[in-house]
């Protein structure tokens, strides 16, 4: 068995994604040797049985006319035309989904509730339960006074995930949007939802939920993020 690991984030090429005709069939003898399209067939052909099953299909199919929706084609060229929330709706409505849950940070409250009121416009219910919900202590998962954001001696809720996604489940939602959780609780926030669910925004303090600000900065005012890799 092969010992290389898939590296498709260091591919020169993307032959997987090729400018062909659509009668022609992608080649994969250039490609770099970590390819998983070429290391890991087996389970390319095992994984894309998963599509033979009607619902897996019919989402898989509904996703990618979105997808195909999200652009234009316009005389100067291809060009996108509709922001994420817009896309989360048109994808619902495709899938007949009516009723939303709302998994919220309460650090992001205000959004929270433009979110619904932009839902609700377009005649969506909408459920929606904040990371906080039953304000449990933090003590109860073991968090120590100088481990409190506040400081010491302050009351303070511990994120629940857990619970947000229970009550999500129990309400019966079709479709679950995610809203800034913190990394990790939103980890086990996806564990534990059970109806299908997206990401309208992760939680980023520093850039206005932006995460690939730094990413971008990461080789002038984020250069510390390379530290580590320069060693
Ligand atoms: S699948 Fe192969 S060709 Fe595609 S990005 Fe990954 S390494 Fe490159």
């Amino acid at each position: 068995m092969s010992k290389e690991r898939p590296q498709c984030a260091k591919c020169p090429r993307i032959l997987c994604e090729p400018d062909i005709a659509s009668d022609l069939k992608p080649s994969f003898e250039e490609a770099p040797r970590f390819c998983p399209s070429k290391l890991k067939q087996d389970i390319i052909e095992k994984s894309l049985r998963e599509y033979d099953r009607d619902n897996v299909r019919e989402f898989a199919r509904l996703a990618s006319i979105q997808e195909f929706q999200c652009y234009e084609h316009t005389p100067d060229g291809i060009r996108t035309k509709i922001p994420r929330i817009e896309e989360t709706m048109q994808f619902a409505e495709k899938n007949g989904f009516r009723k939303i849950g709302l998994a919220f940070c309460t650090g992001l409250a205000n959004e929270a509730r433009m979110v619904t009121e932009i839902f609700e416009s377009s005649g969506f219910e909408v459920v929606s339960v904040c990371c906080k919900v039953g304000a449990i202590p933090k003590e109860r998962i073991g968090i120590k006074e100088e481990e409190k954001i506040s400081g010491p001696g302050w009351y303070e809720s511990m994120c629940n995930p857990i619970t947000q996604a229970e009550i999500l489940n129990s309400e019966e939602v079709d479709f679950v949007i995610l809203l800034g959780l913190c990394v990790g609780h939103d980890t086990l926030f996806i564990r534990y939802c059970r109806p299908p669910m997206t990401v309208l925004a992760v939680k980023d303090r520093v850039t206005g939920h932006n995460p690939l600000a730094a990413v971008y900065l990461s080789h002038s005012y984020y250069k510390r993020l390379r530290r580590k890799a320069k060693k």
